[in-house]
């Protein structure tokens, strides 16, 4: 009888995935200071939200807690990607901590929209998720004075001091078509407010998403591989299983179940802004186990985002002459 030769799985790559500008610029503080400072580093709440990140960092000798009564005087902490309230950079001041801020400009830039709202009297209604980090440091930039919405049903429900001055703001890691949704129902119900639809949204959460909604059609399966409280990573697999495709959040290449592979005959993998490349490569490489596999990556978008580190970590430049 012939040899028959099995029809490799189609495994595409969705680009841009992974790692963001933002968050290798949050991780490469924590190792600077690591080399610079050495251990212990303290680091308030997890860098970027990734168990493999924390671990391989935590091994290295950064210290990771949740609050600043955790850090000894006269320690060097830094603040987490996804940013902090004022009271928490007041209380480090106070405590004469070295405080070293890994905050996203992309963050830092919504807080300084919420700031220039609330000192020209406005009300913040900021969109996004009651508990994550980041909400909870822009809610703390004026918190008497922002309300959060969290979908476009609750935008029926707001009370607001006045509604014609009304600003409001998102989270950066949201779905892109929900938060144009809210930012719709609230030009609906309050004209007057003022806000740029789902332009707080990063580039990073934006393109990941738009790539894998690119290739969702083609694909039987979607992996993303991310952190349970990854908010970009969630994002992406609600896209796909909105798209009618079976998705999974996976930490890594150890959470895929082979079962949902059986019908999988193309399979996409992407991974969320803080999830690191060499996860990406590993599930790869335990698709490849299983059997053969042809690899295609699907190039929506270059990124070529940077951010520089803060000025006390920048690499001295030689003088010229
Ligand atoms: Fe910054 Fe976006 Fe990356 Fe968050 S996901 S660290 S906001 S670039």
């Amino acid at each position: 009888s012939p040899h028959l030769t099995p029809v490799p799985r189609r495994v595409l790559l969705p680009a841009p995935r992974s790692f963001c500008a933002g968050v290798e610029r949050a991780i490469e503080i924590v190792e600077r200071l690591l080399e610079v400072h050495g251990p212990p580093v303290y680091v308030r709440n997890q860098i970027v939200h990734n168990a493999h990140v924390v671990a391989d960092l935590e091994a290295r000798g950064a210290v990771f807690v949740g609050e600043l009564d955790e850090v000894p005087d006269d320690a060097l902490v830094v603040f987490s990607a996804h940013g902090v309230a004022p009271a928490v950079e007041r209380e480090a001041a106070a405590r004469g901590l070295d405080a070293v801020d890994a905050t996203c400009p992309l963050v830092a830039k919504v807080h300084a929209e919420a700031k220039r709202a609330a000192d020209n009297g406005d009300t913040v209604i900021l969109i996004g998720h009651e508990g994550h980090e980041e909400v909870v440091g822009t809610v703390g930039v004026a918190p008497d004075r922002t309300i959060l919405v969290d979908s476009a049903d609750a935008v029926a429900d707001l009370r607001v001091p006045d509604p014609a001055k009304l600003t409001y703001l998102s989270q950066t890691t949201l779905a892109v078509a929900e938060v144009e949704a809210i930012a719709a129902a609230l030009q609906q119900r309050f004209p007057a407010i003022k806000g740029q639809g789902a332009e707080d949204i990063c580039y990073a959460t934006s393109n990941r998403q738009a790539a894998v909604a690119a290739v969702v059609a083609e694909a039987d399966l979607v992996l993303v591989v991310g952190s349970a409280n990854s908010s970009n990573s969630n994002r992406l697999v609600e896209l796909a299983r909105t798209a009618g495709v079976p998705a999974h959040l996976i930490e890594d290449a150890g959470a895929i179940d082979p079962a949902w592979l059986q019908e999988a005959e193309t399979v996409a993998v992407t991974a969320g802004a803080s999830a690191p490349p060499r996860l990406v490569d590993e599930v790869v490489q335990s698709l490849a186990a299983l059997g053969p596999i042809e690899v295609i990556e699907r190039v929506h978008t270059r990124e070529t985002q940077e951010f520089l580190l803060p000025q006390r970590l920048r690499p001295r430049t030689a003088h010229p002459n």
